[in-house]
């Protein structure tokens, strides 16, 4: 069972998200990440790994970025093994997401989106970065159109956290 947080605010966000990830904890994960909205030049930047959220705050400490928007994940693998590219977030193009759940049809996915080439990780959770960042592109990056036919694609379980490279300051849940 993995835990979910976003943050977009007036506050610096990395420790909300590494605050918020750690009461997330009692819930189980094998891997701990998050991605920032980086303030010096509008970017977003992931950090992430397998193990603990204590080793990913090290792994932010070695290389911070700092911002006000962001969003944060603790995982619990159910397709792809325990592995620092399986952590999420993930990234595909304009979209940079995390994920709660299992997507079923994701092999059926990949093959339609023509994902296979542009895959870092064995999830099921970057492919639905691919399929959303496909859309994205196709409707002209207008997010609530591009979210509503995404979700359409999906068959199986998912709470998701999205931000767009285009849209600095917003996540969509
Ligand atoms: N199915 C996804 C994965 O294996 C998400 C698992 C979760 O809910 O943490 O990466």
């Amino acid at each position: 069972m993995c835990g979910i947080v976003g943050y977009t605010g007036k506050q610096s966000v990395a420790k909300q998200i590494l605050d918020a990830l750690e009461l997330l904890e009692y819930r189980g994960y094998d891997s701990a990440g998050m991605a920032i909205v980086d303030e010096t030049n509008g970017q977003v930047q992931i950090r992430k790994r397998a193990g603990r959220v204590a080793d990913l705050e090290k792994v932010w400490k070695a290389n911070p970025v700092n911002g006000i928007c962001g969003i944060g994940h603790t995982r619990w693998a159910t397709h792809g093994g325990v592995t620092t590219e399986n952590a999420h977030p993930h990234r595909q193009g304009l979209v940079t997401l995390i994920h709660n759940g299992i997507i079923e049809n994701y092999h059926q996915l990949t093959e339609e989106y023509d994902l296979a080439d542009h895959l870092l990780s064995q999830t099921d959770s970057e492919v639905a970065a691919g399929v959303l960042n496909a859309l994205y592109e196709r409707m002209d990056h207008d997010p609530l159109l591009s979210i509503r036919h995404f979700v359409k694609e999906l068959q199986g379980s998912y709470g998701f956290c999205i931000m767009f490279e285009d849209r600095p300051g917003e996540i969509y849940a």
